[in-house]
């Protein structure tokens, strides 16, 4: 392990990754990335992996455009020998209740003020789109054809790889147990397998990124909570988009081998780490699916799992510097930091370069919680 690094990252999911990238792209020696398991062994390799545009925030429009945007060439920008298999059939975002529509209307005059090409559509159209789906519950639908999904494992794989071909260094099976400090000063990165002399820290570590704050003495407006997921045995392709609803609380999304992917939120968790799987969440998303998507209803259930949401009070990232110099923060993703890496790699190396970010993300520094000016995200499961 090198004892000295110009830039220490914790966390091996796919922000940690992106921004590695990008900081080596940009020309930084000696950039190091840090995991206590393996790469994608935090939310990356457990999430739906589905990434859309259609948000009820400038910022997450801004932040998601650019990300698809690149994911569209990434196999190529990044030189990859596999393929990060994105596949661009839209999300289809339906609404159950008169003040969604309106809420999904006002987004979609936003969503389109910014680029994306996200329209309302009538019930009749969202049946043409997914031809099974329940409309007697819903009042009407949106649709962005370029939202997609890919496979998180490559996606992750891929920075890894351009990350390493431009020297970076990733040190897996490690965990980092503190940041040594002097006079407010970053020093020190110990871990337990050895420490690594730096003045620049990037908190990447998704659910554990409050704890990794406390390292250096701040306390993150951030906490974890479970979120469950299941997989069905795979059938013919039948549907395209992702559908999603927030009222009726569910996602769900054929994969290209298959298999239908789905999960929702559940208001009862408690916070904390716990990352099981339950009954109850297998029962819910079952009522649920075969109310909204009804023959899907019948699907084997292959497997299940569960993965740490990081959450911020108004369901928006917090990136960039805080009070203590050295330190960057990539965190709080709120159950869509997937689909905002690539964004996450260019803007959070930037703010590490002192360059002028190519978004302005001032709406998303930590210093939102002091002055109280919380960005509120209306569009989340
Ligand atoms: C069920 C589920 C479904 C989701 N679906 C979607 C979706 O469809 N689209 C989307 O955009 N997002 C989705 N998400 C959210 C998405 O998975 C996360 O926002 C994203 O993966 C966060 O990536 P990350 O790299 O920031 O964190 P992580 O992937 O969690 O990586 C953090 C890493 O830090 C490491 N770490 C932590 N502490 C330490 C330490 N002390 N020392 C060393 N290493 C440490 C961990 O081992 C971990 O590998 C979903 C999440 C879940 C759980």
């Amino acid at each position: 392990m090198k004892n000295k690094a110009s830039v220490v990252i914790i966390g091996g999911g796919v922000s940690g990754c992106a921004i590695a990238y990008n900081l080596a792209q940009k020309g930084v020696k000696d950039v190091v990335v840090i995991d206590k398991s393996y790469l994608t062994s935090g939310a990356t390799g457990r999430c739906g992996a589905g990434v859309r545009q259609q948000w009820g925030t400038e910022m997450n429009c801004r932040i998601a455009k650019g990300s698809i945007d690149f994911f569209e060439t990434a196999n190529e920008t990044l030189g990859y020998n596999g393929d990060i298999e994105f596949k661009q059939e839209g999300y289809l975002l339906v609404a159950s209740t008169d003040s969604e529509l309106e809420q999904f209307e006002k987004n979609v005059k936003l969503q389109n003020s910014v680029g994306i090409q996200s329209r309302v559509v009538s019930l009749d159209e969202a049946r043409e789109i997914v031809p099974y789906l329940n409309t007697d519950i819903l009042k009407g639908a949106t649709f962005c054809p370029t939202d997609g999904h890919l496979n998180p494992f490559l996606v992750t794989d891929a920075y890894f790889q351009a990350a390493k071909r431009l020297g970076v260094e990733f040190y897996m099976n490690t965990t980092v147990t503190g940041v040594e400090m002097e006079n407010g000063l970053i020093k020190k990165v110990i871990t337990d397998k050895g420490d690594i002399e730096t003045e620049k820290v990037v908190n990447a570590a998704g659910g554990y990124s409050r704890e990794v704050g406390e390292m250096v003495g701040l306390d993150l407006p951030v906490f974890s909570e479970n979120h469950e997921i299941l997989v069905t045995e795979p059938v013919e392709k039948v549907q395209g988009p992702m559908v999603m609803s927030f009222s009726l609380n569910i996602y769900c999304q054929q994969t290209p081998h298959g298999s239908f992917i789905m999960g929702r939120g559940d208001k009862e968790k408690t916070p904390g780490h716990n990352v099981e799987s339950t009954w109850q969440f297998l029962d819910k998303m079952a009522l649920t699916v075969t109310e909204l998507l009804p023959p899907i209803g019948d699907l084997r259930v292959v497997r299940q799992w569960g993965g740490s949401y990081n959450i911020t009070p108004d369901k928006q990232p917090i990136y960039g510097t805080c009070d203590v110099p050295g330190f960057y923060l990539a965190i709080g993703f709120s159950g869509h930091g997937f689909m905002f890496a690539p964004m996450t790699g260019l803007l959070v190396a930037e703010q590490i370069l002192g360059e002028e970010n190519t978004i302005d993300i001032s709406k998303l520094s930590i210093n939102r919680f002091k002055t109280g000016d919380l960005y509120l995200e209306p569009s989340v499961v």
